[in-house]
């Protein structure tokens, strides 16, 4: 049992409601999307970044921080910048597979989902349980804890400002500062990121009969047909007698 410093990413993925979740097809197919989604989150994660747990909806990673080694925390922040792309990349995937195909609520409302991502460093109690790495201190339970806060987006990466300060460069833009009030931990400063938006909009449904696409019809057609009148007319005219 020992104390690192670690780096401490938590990637969480909401947006199904209740109805959602209330036939039992939906909740199959609800688990099988997020499923895929965490996988492609995690696909992302590289040395020393790794999956350390799976929490429901959300994925827990951790890495060990040397003390001498300054960029390792930029390029932990790069990459819980590329989760957002995965995401967004199978979410489009699940999104052009659902539609037409399978009408529960859970797959004709994979747009709904969206990822929030919460990056924090500090000391952590690392120990060996049987294959697992636990990690433990205040730290983690930090990071959980940001979970319940005041943000109102439905999608944003949060690095709390013991990131900020030791990171050398900002990769992000659209940004604001908040402090949060964390349960039994007081307030925390945290920098909150603003991915660019890319929700998917679903092509409005276009009833194939409108009364005005009727009357256009109508008022096409017969006037073609009354072309079509006067040109036979001229042919007509034109015969010789
Ligand atoms: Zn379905």
């Amino acid at each position: 049992m020992k104390l690192q410093k670690t780096a401490l990413v938590l990637a969480d993925i909401s947006g199904y409601t209740r109805f959602v979740l209330f036939h039992k097809l939906s909740i199959l197919h609800a688990e099988q999307i997020i499923t895929e989604l965490i996988e492609a989150v995690a696909e992302q994660a590289r040395f020393p970044l790794r999956l350390n747990k799976l929490q429901g909806d959300a994925a827990f990673f951790v890495a060990a921080i040397d003390e001498d080694d300054e960029g390792a925390l930029d390029d932990i922040v790069t990459q819980v910048g590329s989760f957002f792309d995965a995401f967004r990349e199978k979410r489009a995937a699940q999104f052009r597979g659902t539609i037409g195909g399978c009408r529960c609520s859970a797959c004709q409302t994979v747009e709904n989902l969206t990822l929030k991502a919460f990056v924090h460093v500090g000391e952590v109690v690392q120990k060996k349980v049987g294959d697992f790495d636990e990690v433990a201190g205040e730290s983690v339970i930090l990071i959980h804890r940001l979970l319940k806060n005041s943000i109102e987006e439905r999608e944003y990466l949060v690095l709390t400002d013991d990131v900020v300060k030791e990171i050398t460069a900002d990769p992000f833009t659209n940004k604001r500062r908040l402090v949060e009030m964390v349960d039994d931990l007081g307030e925390v400063g945290i920098m909150v990121y603003q991915p660019q938006s890319s929700r998917l909009t679903r092509p409005a449904k276009q009833p194939l009969l409108t009364i005005e696409g009727i009357k256009t019809a109508i008022v096409y057609s017969s006037r073609a047909f009354a072309q079509l009148l006067t040109r036979n007319a001229r042919v007509f005219q034109n015969m010789p007698q």
